[in-house]
């Protein structure tokens, strides 16, 4: 089976490129980020958001996790992705979600002739031997301005706007933060990966860069 591993920043474009390349290929694909957001969405809808314990509750209902079920449209949310970067730094909930991702590629493998899989250490920790791996990142006032499109808010006074925009580039510079520096399986690139910046550069113009790294050309 052959590997894709694609890991980067939010916002930065791997999750459509991830999808694209599924597409593409006929691979499987996976967003590794849903299944932090639906531990983190649990957690919230439980009221244990808030709990000194928030450890031992993201491990309990990471065992649990109905992974057939994944609800994206509920997980989008910032608060959700905050929560879910705070999590993230638990090993043990680390631990869980890895064999879940694992025996995802493994349970595919007869099924698919590969997969691509999107997130923060697929290059360094789910898939080392990846056949391919990139990494993607854009500038943060780019990202954060993709993010407000995609919320498609109309209407909104030029204030509101900046307004918005200032506090999604807070959020997600925090959240770098915390996804960069935390100890187990941190945000970085794998020595081998692509590294591309997508600052100036579209979805349909990504998917050319990386198909013509993938087939050599
Ligand atoms: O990719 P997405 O923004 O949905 O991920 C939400 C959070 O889940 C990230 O900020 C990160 O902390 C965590 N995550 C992770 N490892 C992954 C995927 C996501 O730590 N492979």
């Amino acid at each position: 089976m052959i590997e894709i591993a694609i890991d980067g920043t939010a916002a930065s474009g791997k999750g459509t490129l991830a999808k694209k390349l599924a597409k593409k290929y006929g691979f499987i694909h996976l967003d590794t980020g849903l299944l932090y957001r639906k531990v983190a969405n649990e957690l919230i809808i439980k009221k244990k958001d808030n709990s000194t314990n928030l450890e031992y509750y993201s491990f309990e209902v990471a065992k649990n996790l109905n992974f057939l079920k994944l609800k994206k449209e509920d997980l989008r949310s910032e608060k959700t992705a905050k929560l879910a970067s705070l999590i993230a730094t638990y090993p043990k909930l680390r631990e869980v979600l890895n064999s879940i991702q694992k025996e995802f590629v493994n349970n595919n493998k007869s099924k698919f002739p590969g997969c691509v899989l999107d997130g923060r250490d697929i290059g360094t920790k789910i898939l080392p031997n990846a056949n391919f791996k990139f990494f993607i990142d854009a500038s943060i006032d780019i990202r954060a301005k993709r993010r407000l499109l995609e919320k498609n808010i109309s209407f909104l006074h030029e204030n509101d706007e900046k307004c918005m925009l200032q506090s999604l580039i807070r959020e997600m510079k925090e959240r770098d933060m915390l996804d960069s520096s935390r100890t187990t399986s941190p945000l970085v690139p794998a020595s081998d990966a692509h590294l591309i910046d997508t600052s100036y550069m579209n979805a349909d113009e990504l998917l050319l860069k990386v198909t013509k790294i993938i087939e050599g050309n």
